[in-house]
């Protein structure tokens, strides 16, 4: 992990999520990092696949923490053995991406794999930045949605995934640093994951139940708030 001990710029607008002001901060992503980032997700998802399962067998099938565990054990076999050497935090995010999809049969799969696909090829260079990470944040959610056509407040993943790229690339523009943006990013997805409840599915499995599907969280819009959780967390105990 890199850290920018004050050196250059970057210290405008660090805000009360960068106390130090630009001590300490954390400007890029590599690929230790990322890929720590990723087995953080392994072990979230295992930790609350009941509680994900759960979620789903309210108004799907009740397989979702079952699918991103199948998932992200695949993913930590490919990606976790000694004979895996990226040569970009891209790399591993495509290889993240390209896991899921052969692995998890479940609508969840292809989405969450198109996302990480997406983001892995819009980043080149070895390590990434804020502007970097920003823009491929943006691509996962392009994914997402041209895929699966959802659009915000129809009761899904997209819920969450939304207001989480808006609010990391506002704190990235604002010239805070990964770990800002980060816990930007999460906090806002599990915001959207909560305002999930109230809302009727119009997309996936939880829209055949129609009115029923109203009252219950969303199971992909959770873990996304996990996902995104997993990073913040991630950052902040590194560096
Ligand atoms: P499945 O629905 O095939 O059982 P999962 O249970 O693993 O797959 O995942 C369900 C989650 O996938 C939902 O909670 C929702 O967030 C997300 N999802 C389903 N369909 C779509 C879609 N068309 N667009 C975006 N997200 C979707
Ligand atoms: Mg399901």
């Amino acid at each position: 992990m890199n850290t920018d001990n004050g050196g250059g710029g970057g210290s405008a607008g660090d805000g009360d999520r960068d106390p130090a002001g630009g001590v300490n901060r954390v400007d890029t992503l590599d690929i230790a990092t990322a890929r720590a980032w990723i087995h953080a997700v392994a072990l979230a998802v295992t930790a609350r696949r009941d509680e994900l399962t759960e979620l789903d067998a309210a108004i799907g099938d009740a397989d979702h923490g079952a699918n991103l565990q199948r998932g992200f054990a695949a993913v930590e076999a490919v990606i976790g053995g000694p004979g895996y050497a990226p040569e970009t935090v891209g790399q591993l995010l495509t290889k993240v991406g390209m896991t899921l999809i052969s692995s998890v049969g479940g609508a969840s799969g292809p989405l969450y794999g198109s996302a990480f696909r997406a983001i892995g090829r819009s980043l080149t260079t070895p390590e990434a930045d804020g502007d970097q990470l920003s823009v491929a944040l943006h691509a996962g959610l392009d994914a997402v949605r041209a895929l699966g056509a959802a659009a915000a407040g129809d009761k899904t993943m997209v819920d969450a995934l939304t207001p989480a790229v808006a609010a990391f690339d506002e704190t990235v523009t604002a010239g805070g640093d990964l770990r800002a943006a980060s816990r930007a990013a999460a906090d806002a997805a599990e915001a959207g994951a909560r305002a999930t409840t109230p809302l009727q599915a119009r997309k996936g499995r939880a829209s055949y139940l129609g009115e029923r599907s109203i009252g219950h969280q969303d199971p992909g819009a959770t873990s996304t708030a996990l996902i995104f959780a997993a990073l913040a967390e991630t950052l902040e105990h590194h560096g």
